[in-house]
């Protein structure tokens, strides 16, 4: 038996939830639900959108799969995602990007995954605004130490990059080949222009690659790989990005193969993993019974994979690739016109994948 915190989430957070879970609990897997509330609904009631009690059920079960959490701009709690981020210390992001016959798309063929380090870069937060005293104390110092002149009216985001980050981002996408029988990882950087930071990334992934002469490395610009993403997307396997170029490659794969609905994701730390789809939570569609619930699902089947459920999982995913392809027992997204009427909700497809696991 597995327990497994399950964090149903916000907007169309529950409903998705719901259906993937009947639909993971159809595979015959045992699996122990350990549900925790966050977000929106939880902030209201209690004052704070992640509880503690939410932090340590993941650290506990090891595992969790999470529903969307709604982030307010501007006001109210902190972004949940990122709370549970930090907390947990999950610094590697893996987005599979596939194409699937039936979900549009310009291009075939493409299976690549992108593995984003999340932890540092330019994404650290360490941010000093323009005018502000020790912006200047700053900028007179870099002056004194390196000679460079920045602009007075300067604005300045530090950009840290750690051997440890590094290697263990590195060493975690050549695992993730090995284990899921991948052939190659193309490390991610801009080492021409940044020798210090990019140029430390590079050093590292190199060494960590000489640890896996069963999968082939390659180091690739970022700029070259935006373009060669765009015109051979088929040439790439694992992708091992730092984090700014990572959440930007990791957007431009998703619109490669189209279909936020079916893009599932996981946040991976050190002994601990966090699966959700990668789309936000949709409030215009909450509680209409509207939604692909195909994303969590694929979250759910990448779950099932890392607990070492390669069957059931491989079966799961079998039976999405067929609903999609054959596009009738599908939500509205994977209809050819938006409004058809033929389309399914959210819980009647659940019912579909549920009814084909069983027979
Ligand atoms: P979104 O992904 O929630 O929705 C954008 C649009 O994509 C929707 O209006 C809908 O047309 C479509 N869409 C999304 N999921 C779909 C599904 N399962 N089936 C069919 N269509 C789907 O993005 P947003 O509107 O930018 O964000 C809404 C909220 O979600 C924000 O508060 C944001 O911060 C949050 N968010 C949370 C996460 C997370 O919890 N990991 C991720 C992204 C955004």
């Amino acid at each position: 038996m597995y327990t497994v915190t399950l964090i149903p989430g916000d907007g169309i957070g529950p409903e998705i939830s719901d259906a993937t879970r009947r639909v993971l609990d159809a595979t015959g897997v045992p699996l122990q639900w350990d549900v925790q509330e966050a977000g929106a609904v939880v902030a209201e009631q209690t004052g704070t959108a992640l509880p503690d009690s939410v932090i340590e059920s993941v650290r506990r079960n090891k595992v969790a799969l999470k529903g969307p959490i709604t982030t307010p701009v501007g006001k109210g709690f902190r972004s949940v995602n990122v709370g549970l981020r930090k907390a947990l210390d999950l610094y590697a992001n893996v987005r599979p990007c596939k194409t699937r016959p039936g979900v549009r798309s310009r291009y075939e063929k493409i299976d690549l995954v992108v593995v984003r380090e999340n932890t540092e870069d330019l994404y650290a937060g360490i941010e000093f605004n323009e005018g502000a005293p020790e912006t200047a104390e700053l900028i007179a110092w870099i002056a004194q130490r390196n000679g460079a002149r920045i602009r007075p009216d300067s604005a300045i985001s530090i950009k840290p990059i750690s051997i440890t980050g590094s290697r263990r981002i590195v060493r975690f996408a050549f695992e993730y080949a090995r284990s899921n029988r991948r052939r190659k990882v193309s490390a991610v950087h801009k080492a021409n222009i940044m020798k210090a930071t990019d140029g430390l990334y590079l050093r590292v992934a190199e060494e960590v690659a000489r640890d896996y002469p069963d999968i082939a490395f390659e180091n690739v610009i970022v700029d070259n790989m935006c373009m060669q993403l765009v015109q051979k997307p088929d040439l790439y396997d694992v992708l091992a990005l730092p984090n700014l170029y990572g959440d930007i490659v990791s957007d431009l794969c998703a619109g490669l193969v189209g279909g936020l609905g079916v893009a599932p994701g996981a946040n991976i730390g050190e002994g601990v993993a966090l699966f959700e789809p990668i789309h936000g939570s949709a409030p215009k569609y909450a509680g209409l019974n509207k939604v692909n619930p195909m994303a969590m699902m694929f979250s759910g089947a990448m779950m099932l994979h890392h607990l070492g459920e390669h069957d059931a999982a491989d079966r799961l995913e079998g039976v999405l690739d067929g609903l999609i392809a054959e596009g009738k027992y599908v939500t509205y997204d994977l209809k050819p016109i938006r409004d058809d009427p033929t389309a399914l909700g959210t819980a009647e497809v659940a019912d579909e994948i549920v009814r084909r696991l069983q027979a």
